[in-house]
């Protein structure tokens, strides 16, 4: 031991100023420097060349809960797990030979007996000898406060869940580690949002609130449980479910679906019996390519969609109701553009008398070819076109369109009159001078009024005074027909439409559907219709039937008095050259 530890080098390969008072005074003695060594509380040895250890202090032993005594002659890396891993052990390898100055590293020590210890381990050569001093530091205490601050910032107080912030943490880290492990796995996530918990708060007091808060938390903690999935409050009344490695989307449906169980359950809070419900967004895909801004977005808008649809379940992302939400905005600025490039195109659909199975007439329906989206059905971009006031261009383009069309039918089948039936929005009837539009179209395309009839909905004419009637009247006076479309779906109000120029009532097709097949017939929907029909009859009233998909429901319908049927028994909504080659070719279906 002598000389090993004499003091003079000072710190390995500094040789001390001779300005500095401390090295001008009297050097310190091995024996002082080794009662040092004995004494003090950092655990220390010194090893030899290979490693072995010539001498241990008490620290050390206390620290490995054995007598230093014992550490004699043992190999120091052992105890330290400096052999662990092999950069590690090279470095230490280096030192021990000279040639390289410190190692320092964080290891976890693990005495015989006692709890592990976390210990900073510095090897650095004793200068002049061919030893090597190493420490081992007890940070046991400093890591534990770190792991604890650590907590709290990634923990929410009120719930004690992961917070916000961990729960991004863990999804980067799932997202990553399925990423680099070669893109099979996959991840799901339910994200859930409390119905009325602000009435909660606000008719309970927030501590009651936070009373709730803790108590779904501990439900929905219960529900994760068997699976391990992380659960975190993300804010507010907000919680999410992270399965790590989802087994596909009916795993997250179930889980989904226990919670919205285990949340049906009552709640005592504050001596109050509370029911709660909660909106679930459910989204689950492939790790691989995803982000996890890109499934959060995902699963907000599918809890929007579980809330629009009534709260108290929960929704599948749906990427085509995705799609529809991001194209809507996408279409609406392309609408106007889109009339003026003419890029619609309209469809027939033939309406067929249900007695003789003649074809009456035939309704245009609008169709849309987008050059990015392919070709859209008119429920895609009417209710855009009227909350833009696009309908208004769309709606004559519809009009003068249907009506060449109409004429050269006309022309070429002079015998067989075909009225044409065109959908008009209410927009059309406030914000444009249809009467004009109307007029203007019938005398360029010399059209007779009587082949022209224009649907409208209920909603539209309802309530209608001043302008809207006075323009129906004029349309009507002008002999073009009006029908109510849609109808049973509105008001339904026979009376009223009896003082307006109605001349046809179009049964929206849920009566329709209503029929059932011959195994189940629905005789309350017959009697319905056909007390509906005797009215409507009454009134003067044609009757047109949507949406006749069977011989059977064609033959009933015929039977209960309705006048015209229109539906896939017939035709879809075809090109105009089918019309035309079907009138060619007689109009009995
Ligand atoms: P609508 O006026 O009630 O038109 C009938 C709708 O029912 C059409 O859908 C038609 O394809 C569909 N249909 C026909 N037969 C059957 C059947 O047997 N079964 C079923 N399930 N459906 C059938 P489409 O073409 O998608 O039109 C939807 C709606 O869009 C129309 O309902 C109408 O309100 C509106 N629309 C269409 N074209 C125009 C237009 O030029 N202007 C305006 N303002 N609205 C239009
Ligand atoms: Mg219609
Ligand atoms: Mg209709």
């Amino acid at each position: 031991m002598s000389g090993t530890l004499d003091g003079k080098g000072g710190t390995p390969g500094s040789e001390p100023p001779v300005v500095t008072p401390v090295v001008t005074q009297r050097h310190v003695t091995s024996q002082e420097f080794r009662a040092a060594f004995r004494a003090a509380e950092l655990g220390m040895a010194v090893v030899d060349r290979d490693g072995l250890v010539r001498t241990a202090n008490d620290a050390l032993g206390a620290l490995l809960g054995t007598d230093p005594a014992r550490l004699q002659d043992s190999p120091a890396a052992e105890f330290t797990g400096l052999t662990e891993d092999s950069r590690t052990w090279s470095a230490y390898r280096d030192v021990l030979l000279g040639r390289r100055d410190r190692l320092h590293c964080t290891r976890r020590l693990r005495p015989a007996a006692g709890q592990g210890v976390w210990a900073e381990v510095t090897v650095t050569p004793l200068p002049e000898t061919r030893d090597a001093l190493l420490s081992v530091a007890d940070i046991s205490d400093r890591r534990d406060l770190r792991a604890r601050l650590r907590h709290l910032r990634m923990h929410d107080p009120v719930t004690r869940l992961p917070n916000r912030s961990l729960f991004f943490e863990r999804l980067a880290a799932a997202l990553a580690t399925t990423t680099v492990a070669g893109g099979s796995g996959r991840i799901g996530l339910c994200y859930l949002d409390l119905d009325g918990f602000k009435a909660v708060n606000d008719t309970l007091g927030h501590g009651a609130g936070d009373r709730l808060l803790g108590a779904v938390a501990r439900r929905l903690t219960e529900c994760a449980a068997p699976g391990g999935h992380l659960v975190a409050r993300l804010g507010g009344d907000e919680f999410a479910l992270l399965v790590e490695e989802s087994r596909g989307t009916e795993q997250l449906v179930d889980l989904a679906a226990s919670v919205q169980s285990a949340l049906s359950r009552p709640f005592e809070v504050s001596g109050q019996r509370l029911a709660v419900s909660a909106s679930i967004g459910v989204v689950e895909r492939p790790a691989a390519g995803t982000h996890a801004t890109e499934l959060m977005q995902a699963a907000d808008t599918t809890l929007y969609w579980a809330k629009a649809d009534g709260k108290a379940r929960w929704t599948l992302f749906d990427p085509e109701r995705n799609a529809h939400r991001v194209t809507r905005q996408t279409l609406s600025s392309t609408l106007r553009p889109a009339v003026e490039r003419e890029e619609f195109d309209l469809q027939y659909q033939p309406l067929v008398g249900l007695g003789d199975g003649v074809v009456r007439g035939v309704e245009a329906l609008v169709r849309w070819h987008h050059p990015q989206f392919g070709t859209l059905a008119p429920n895609r971009f009417i209710g855009l076109a009227e909350e833009t006031g696009a309908i208004v261009p769309l709606g004559r383009w519809v009009l003068a369109t249907a009506c060449r069309q109409a004429r050269r039918w006309q022309l070429d089948h002079p015998c067989e009159p075909l009225v044409v039936s065109v959908n008009v929005a209410v927009r059309q009837v406030w914000d444009s001078d249809l009467v004009a539009d109307v007029a203007g179209i019938l005398a360029e395309t010399g059209l007779p009024p009587s082949l022209l009839q224009l649907e409208l909905t209920e909603s539209a004419v309802m309530g209608s005074g001043g302008r809207p009637l006075q323009q129906l009247q004029a349309l009507s006076d002008m002999g073009v027909a009006i029908a109510i479309d849609d109808f049973g779906t509105g008001y339904s109000n026979l009376a009223y439409l009896s003082r307006l120029p109605v001349s046809t009532l179009k049964l929206d097709g849920s009566f329709v559907h209503g029929f059932r097949t011959q195994e189940h017939p629905n005789p309350a929907d017959e009697t319905i219709v056909e007390a509906l029909v005797q009215l409507a009859h009454r009134l003067g009233l044609t009757v047109t039937a949507e949406c006749v998909e069977s011989a059977e429901q064609a033959e009933r319908l015929g039977r209960i008095g309705c006048d015209t049927g229109q539906g896939w028994f017939y035709s879809r909504p075809v090109p105009a050259e089918r019309i035309s080659a079907l009138l060619s070719t007689g109009v009995r279906s």
